[in-house]
């Protein structure tokens, strides 16, 4: 997303757009995206200083640590960002941010869900989707 200066008017602008991943340079390694990240931004400027009010709306895959399931998550995240702007500045680039900020927000260890039993470290089996033999098994010499 770009904001150009001449588009900020005295009482401020609504910019929304939607970016897609390479437009933020989002590889899918770093972070897989369902289609593409609304932006809702509300531009502000007072002499040198731009605010950006900013709403991220976005669909995120997400593979479970613990159970290696994928699901999908709902990101929105409301930011705020103050820019400096000069003379000869024409507009300013918001993606290297939007970004950063979506990157900083990914889990470290994503969970599909905080109850996720995960993988038996026996068979493999996931076990969301029930108990295992080894569980049995274990359950019978307790
Ligand atoms: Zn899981
Ligand atoms: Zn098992």
């Amino acid at each position: 997303m770009k904001i150009f200066l001449n588009q900020i008017s005295p009482e401020g602008v609504v910019v929304e757009e939607q970016a897609g991943a390479a437009e933020l340079d989002i590889s899918s390694d770093v972070l897989v995206l369902e289609g593409p990240v609304g932006i809702r931004a509300t531009v502000n400027r007072i002499t040198n200083a731009v605010t950006v009010d900013m709403e991220l709306y976005a669909k995120i895959r997400e593979v479970c640590s613990l159970c290696l399931e994928e699901f999908k998550v709902d990101f929105r995240k409301g930011i705020q960002f103050n820019y400096a702007v000069n003379a000869p500045d024409l507009s300013i680039d918001l993606n290297q941010d939007i970004r950063e900020e979506m990157i900083l927000d990914y889990p470290m260890k994503p969970l599909c869900r905080p109850d996720c039993k995960g993988l038996c470290p026996g068979c493999g089996k996931n076990l969301n989707e029930g108990g295992c033999s080894c569980a049995t098994a274990k359950k019978t010499t307790l």
